[in-house]
C-alpha cells in the first residue's frame, strides 16, 4: 500500500487547485485520484470572478495565467473583440426596459476591482489545471468508498474501486455517463487502498468523504446534499423555424443589441420571482430559468413535462406573449433540468435560507469541516446553487487556504502532530467560513443582495479583497 502525504480525492476544479498549490510550495508527495472513468468534455460554462482569479494568482502564478488565457481564448470563440469590450448582461423587464446590467469584458471587471472576469469550461477549467501537474499525480478511474483511521501509523486509509461507470457525480455534471463499452458490466470492479497523513475532500457537492466523515455523528443527517429549493430547467436549443416575427420582437424588444438579457418582473424583490434568461447569438438562441419547485414537481418529468413548467410558471407570474411562444419553440430533445443542492455554511435559523426544519436536531451545533486528518473543501464542504456564480470561486479561495497551511504544516515537520493539524484546520475554518454564510445568504436572499447598496457592499466584499495581504494574515 503506498504511502503520501496528502491524497485528495476529486480532481474537479477545487481539488487540481489545491495539488498546484503544494506543488508550487514545494510538496511532492501528494496524489489526486477521480472517480471519472477519463478526463472528458463535461460540465457547464462557469463563470471566474476577481475573487476566484486573485486566489488563484496569489496561490501560483503560471497557473493562473494558463487559466485566465483559457478563459479568453473561450470567449474570442463566440465573439469579436469590440463585442467583447462592451458586452453586458441585462435585466429587463416585460415592457423591454432595462433594470440593471452587469458588464461581462475582463477589462471592466479589472479596472473596477483590480481583477476581471472570465468564462470558461469546467472541462476546460480542470485541463489546464491538471496540466499544471505531473501527469502521474492525477488519476481518473479511482473512487473512493470508505476511510478509515489507522491510529498506529497515524495515517488514513482510502479505498478505492476502478473501472466503474456508475459513480458519474449526478450533481456536477451535465452529460450522462459514457456508454459501458461491451461486456464491461461483467468485469470486476478492482480494489486499491492506500495510506495519507492527510486527506482533502474536494469530491463535489455529493461528496462521499463528507457523507463517511459525519457518519455516526450527530450531523449525520447534514452528510448528504439538501435540497436548496430551486432547479434549474435549461433549453440549449431553439427549434430554426422561429417565426420571423416572434424572432424579431424577441430581438428589438429584449435581446436588443445584447446577447444575453433576463426578463423579470418591473422590480426584482424576491428570489421566488421568475426570471428567464435569454442566449441569442448567432441566430442559436437558448434560454434557461430557475424555478423555486418542489424536488418531487421535477421527478420523473419528460421533455415536454419540462416545457409544460415552464409555460406554467410563465403564465403565473404573467410573462408577455413573445416569451411564452419562444418557449413552445423549445427542441425537445434538447431540455435539460437540474436540482440545486446545498451543504449550509451556517445553519443559523435567523438567515432567510429555504425551510431548515429537517435540520433543526443539528440547528445547535456548528458543523466542523474537518475532522481528524480528513477536511472538506469546495462544494464538499459548501456546495450551493449557482446563483451569484461563486461555487468555483469560493472553491479557489478555499484552495489558496489550505494549501497553504498544508505547505506549511509538512514544511514544519508537524504532520504527525494531531494538534498541530487541527489548529491549521481550524485555521482553515474560521478564515473561510464567514464569508461562506455571507456568500450562501446572497446566494439565497434576492431581496437583499441584487439591487442597491447591498449589492455595491457585497461586491466589494467579494470581489475587491487584497489576497496577498490575506495570505500573509495566515502564512
Ligand atoms: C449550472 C451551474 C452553473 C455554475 N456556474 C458557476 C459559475 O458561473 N461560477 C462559479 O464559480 N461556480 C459555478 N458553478 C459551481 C461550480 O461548478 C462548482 O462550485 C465547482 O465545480 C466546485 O468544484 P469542486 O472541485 O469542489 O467540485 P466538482 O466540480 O463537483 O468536482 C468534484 C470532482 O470529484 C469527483 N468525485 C466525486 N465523488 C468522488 C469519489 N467518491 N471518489 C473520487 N472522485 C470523486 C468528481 O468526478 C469531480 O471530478 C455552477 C454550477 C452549476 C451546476
Amino acid at each position: 500500500m503506498k504511502n503520501y502525504d496528502v491524497v485528495i480525492v476529486g480532481a474537479g476544479p477545487v481539488g487540481l487547485a489545491i495539488a498546484v498549490g503544494l506543488k508550487a510550495c514545494g510538496i511532492d508527495n501528494f496524489m489526486v485520484l477521480d472517480q471519472t472513468t477519463e478526463f472528458r468534455r463535461v460540465g457547464q460554462v462557469i463563470d471566474l470572478l476577481p475573487n476566484g482569479l486573485k486566489a488563484l494568482k496569489s496561490l501560483d502564478d503560471c497557473a493562473y495565467k494558463a487559466v485566465k488565457q483559457s478563459g479568453l481564448d473561450f470567449s474570442q470563440q463566440t465573439k469579436n473583440s469590440q463585442d467583447q469590450k462592451n458586452a453586458k448582461w441585462v435585466q429587463r423587464n416585460f415592457k423591454g426596459e432595462e433594470i440593471q446590467s452587469f458588464p461581462l469584458s475582463y477589462d471592466t471587471w479589472l479596472a473596477e476591482y483590480g481583477e476581471g472576469r472570465v468564462s470558461i469550461p469546467w472541462y476546460d477549467l480542470q485541463t489546464t489545471l491538471r496540466q499544471q501537474l505531473p501527469p502521474e499525480q492525477v488519476q481518473a478511474n479511482h473512487r473512493c468508498v470508505n476511510l478509515s483511521k489507522e491510529t498506529a501509523t497515524g495515517t488514513i486509509r482510502l479505498d478505492f474501486l476502478s473501472n466503474t461507470a456508475k459513480g458519474i457525480n449526478p450533481y456536477a455534471h451535465w452529460s450522462s455517463p459514457p456508454e459501458p463499452s461491451p461486456g464491461s458490466e461483467s468485469q470486476p470492479e478492482a480494489s486499491t487502498s492506500l495510506r495519507a497523513k492527510l486527506v482533502v475532500a474536494a469530491d463535489g457537492i455529493n461528496s462521499t468523504i463528507r457523507r463517511l466523515l459525519y457518519q455516526n455523528t450527530p450531523y449525520e443527517i447534514l452528510g448528504e446534499p439538501d435540497y436548496s429549493g430551486f432547479a434549474g430547467i435549461y433549453c440549449l436549443q431553439i427549434e430554426d423555424n422561429l417565426p420571423d416575427e416572434l424572432k424579431t420582437e424577441i430581438q428589438e424588444k429584449f435581446l436588443q443589441q445584447d446577447r444575453l438579457v433576463t426578463v423579470t418582473t418591473q422590480k426584482v424583490n424576491s428570489i421566488q420571482d421568475l426570471r428567464i434568461v435569454i442566449f441569442g447569438v448567432k441566430n442559436s438562441w437558448r434560454y434557461f430559468i430557475h424555478l423555486p419547485i418542489e424536488q418531487e414537481k421535477l421527478a420523473g418529468k419528460t421533455s415536454e413535462d419540462l416545457v409544460g413548467l415552464v409555460l406554467e410558471a410563465l403564465t403565473q407570474d404573467d410573462f408577455p406573449e413573445a416569451i411564452k411562444q419562444l418557449v413552445t419553440f423549445s427542441v425537445r430533445s434538447q431540455m435539460k433540468s437540474r436540482l440545486f443542492y446545498i451543504h449550509r455554511a451556517t445553519l443559523d435559523d435567523s438567515l432567510k435560507f429555504p425551510d431548515t426544519t429537517n435540520l433543526k436536531p443539528c440547528l445547535a451545533q456548528q458543523l466542523p469541516w474537518s475532522r481528524g486528518r480528513v477536511v472538506l473543501v469546495g462544494d464538499a464542504a459548501h456546495g450551493m446553487p449557482p446563483f451569484l456564480a461563486q461555487g468555483a470561486n469560493q472553491g479557489l479561495e478555499d484552495a489558496l487556504v489550505i494549501s497553504t497551511l498544508i505547505a506549511r504544516l509538512i514544511n514544519s515537520n508537524l504532520l504527525s502532530e494531531e494538534e498541530a493539524i487541527a489548529d491549521i484546520f481550524h485555521t482553515y475554518e474560521s478564515l473561510r467560513r464567514p464569508l461562506m454564510e455571507k456568500v450562501q445568504q446572497a446566494t439565497l436572499d434576492r431581496t437583499s443582495y441584487y439591487q442597491g447598496e447591498q449589492l455595491t457592499t457585497y461586491q466589494q466584499q467579494v470581489y475587491n479583497r487584497d489576497f496577498h495581504q490575506l495570505k500573509a494574515s495566515f502564512v
